[in-house]
């Protein structure tokens, strides 16, 4: 934690389990009767995905994508890459691309460039959380959880420097004055 900082909870436990619901009654009415296949983003998205796919009633299958846009700390250096691809074919499938958070929208366009040229016969995304303050690339969310103000958040899955992502809430991390 940087020094003279604290951990403020932004959404409790509950108001996560809520929209992790919510997200998924969404999810289940659109691809009923569809195999989708959801990809979740590394590292972020993985506590949220395991949630959220427990609350699925579908013949989904998974896979992940691990890229990397943010060096250490918190600011996005803007470069995306693909560290680690998708094992699983995409083209034809009913792809739901699972991401923590949106912030200037850079890191999940590109990727949706990326898996759109794989030929998926639908291609959604849904993101637990969002920033549109920081918006540098509009992205349209199909399934979005929460909107929240500006400001670094760890917790449930995301980090600062892999530290925090074990925290049950999601957190924001402010300087002690
Ligand atoms: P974007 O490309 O939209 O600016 O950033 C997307 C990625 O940056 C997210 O997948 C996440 O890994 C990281 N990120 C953006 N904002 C935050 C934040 O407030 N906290 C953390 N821990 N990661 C963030």
């Amino acid at each position: 934690m940087p020094p003279q900082s604290k951990l403020k909870v932004l959404v409790d436990r509950e108001e996560i389990s809520k929209t992790v619901g919510r997200l998924a009654f969404e999810i289940n009415r659109d691809y009923r009767g569809k195999e989708p296949l959801l990809i979740g983003i590394l590292k972020g998205s993985f506590v949220f995905m395991a949630d959220l796919i427990r609350h699925l009633d579908l013949p989904l299958e998974i896979d992940f994508i691990k890229v990397s846009s943010y060096g250490s700390g918190d600011e996005s250096s803007g470069k995306v890459r693909i560290v680690q691809g998708l094992k699983t074919p995409i083209r034809g499938r009913d792809v739901l691309v699972i991401e923590d958070i949106v912030d200037t929208g850079i890191t999940v366009s590109f990727l949706l460039d990326y898996l759109r040229k794989k030929k998926p016969a639908t291609l959604r995304l849904c993101a637990l959380t969002h920033k549109p303050s920081r918006c540098q690339v509009p992205v349209p969310i199909d399934y979005l959880g929460l909107t929240i103000p500006d400001g670094f958040v760890v917790g449930y899955g995301l980090d600062l420097n892999e530290r925090f992502r074990h925290l049950p809430e999601i957190c924001v991390l402010e300087s002690e004055k």
